[in-house]
């Protein structure tokens, strides 16, 4: 057990280090230890992990969540009070949104470690936790549930959104989110390579148009002044499917909205059509070209991005492997209505 000093300290150490591994990416994720019998303390909701000090850590109640003071606990705080209950062995827990570990989940399938020293370390199983929307008390007790089923695990998979990775002490919790991220990357980069055949289109075929003119109709239309084109593979790939796609995980229903169009750049009124898209949403894909991203400022441009990417590689992989379903329209409504209303702002 921590004491609370320690325990803020190794929180804050934790974020940045998270952050800096690509584990976790803005204000997403979430970080908490055990300081008594009763209570924990956990990262606040929606702040930048780079700003954190020791009086923002918030402590709640492990019974029910309930904390004192103006600063609100992380959305998740439920599913880390369920850990605490029902795993006497668990003072540390990390949520993260790691990459690989979230495009695994979205299939829907538990996981298990390859090795015996794997095996070990994530406790045998990674089992999926049930579906909930981020951030609620169902997702609460889905989490909840699948602990209780599976003790044994020190990863669980929340389908569609993230991990959560349990350990004595930040060091162990660090290293089943490391072991299983590793493991994920080899399946997915297995899969999505046997699988899917590069259909890239050859320059000298793709139809004239200019970028340039582009990011000016889109800038004119939403009144956004950042505009960028991610071209990586997996998203290239995406709008080489040539239909809308709604989002497979969480946080790109957040910061990208509920559905994705891919334009035809050969089409007519192509980049009104596009700039149209992007005053609701942030991304919309060109097929054969990968996407146009459009925000408000330069960061949200590489969170769009890191976030498209992740959701891309979902997309590819449930085709090859089956089992992910897209987000529903409401789901999606009501996370990006949050997102955009509520969540966003938190961020210092
Ligand atoms: P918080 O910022 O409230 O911790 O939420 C982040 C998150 O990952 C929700 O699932
Ligand atoms: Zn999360």
């Amino acid at each position: 057990m921590y004491s609370r000093e320690e325990a803020a300290k190794k929180i804050i150490e934790s974020g940045l280090m998270l952050v800096e591994r690509g584990l976790i990416a803005r204000t997403w994720g979430n970080i908490s230890a055990r300081v008594s019998d009763t209570e924990f303390m956990i990262t606040p909701s929606g702040m930048a992990y780079d700003k954190l000090t020791p009086e923002m850590i918030v402590t709640c109640k492990i019974e029910d969540c309930s904390y004192e003071g103006d600063i609100k606990p992380s959305g998740e705080k439920l599913a880390h009070a369920v850990a605490y209950q029902n795993r006497p062995d668990v003072d540390f827990i990390v949520h993260t949104h790691q990459l690989y570990g979230t495009v695994a989940g979205c299939v829907g399938r538990s996981l298990r470690g390859r090795t015996d020293e794997e095996k070990r370390i994530l406790g045998y199983r990674v089992p999926v936790a049930k579906y909930a929307i981020s951030a609620t008390a169902p997702l609460g007790r889905n989490v909840g549930e699948c602990i209780k089923k599976h003790p044994e695990s020190n990863a669980i998979f929340m389908k569609a959104h993230g991990v959560l990775c349990m350990g004595k002490d930040a060091e162990e919790a660090f290293l089943v989110s490391k072991t299983l991220e590793k493991i994920c990357r080899d399946l997915i980069r297995k899969n999505l390579f046997m699988s899917t055949a590069s259909r890239v289109i050859p320059a000298e075929k793709l139809p004239e148009w200019s970028a340039a003119d582009l990011v000016d109709t889109i800038k004119q239309v939403t009144g956004k002044e950042h505009v960028a084109f991610d071209h990586s593979e997996v998203v290239l790939r995406c709008s080489l499917l040539g239909r809308t796609l709604a989002p497979i995980i969480d946080d790109m229903a957040q910061i990208g909205g509920v559905s994705f169009v891919s334009l035809d750049p050969l089409s007519e009124d192509f980049m009104l059509l596009a700039a149209e898209e992007l005053l609701q949403k942030t991304v919309v894909f060109i097929k054969g070209y990968g996407a146009v991203i459009a925000t408000e400022t330069e960061d949200d441009i590489e969170a769009v991005s890191i976030v498209l990417e992740k959701n891309c590689m979902a997309e590819l992989f449930a085709k090859a492997k089956g089992g992910a379903k897209h987000l529903t329209r409401p789901d999606a409504w009501f996370q990006r209505r949050n997102y955009v209303k509520n969540y966003s702002k938190l961020m210092k």
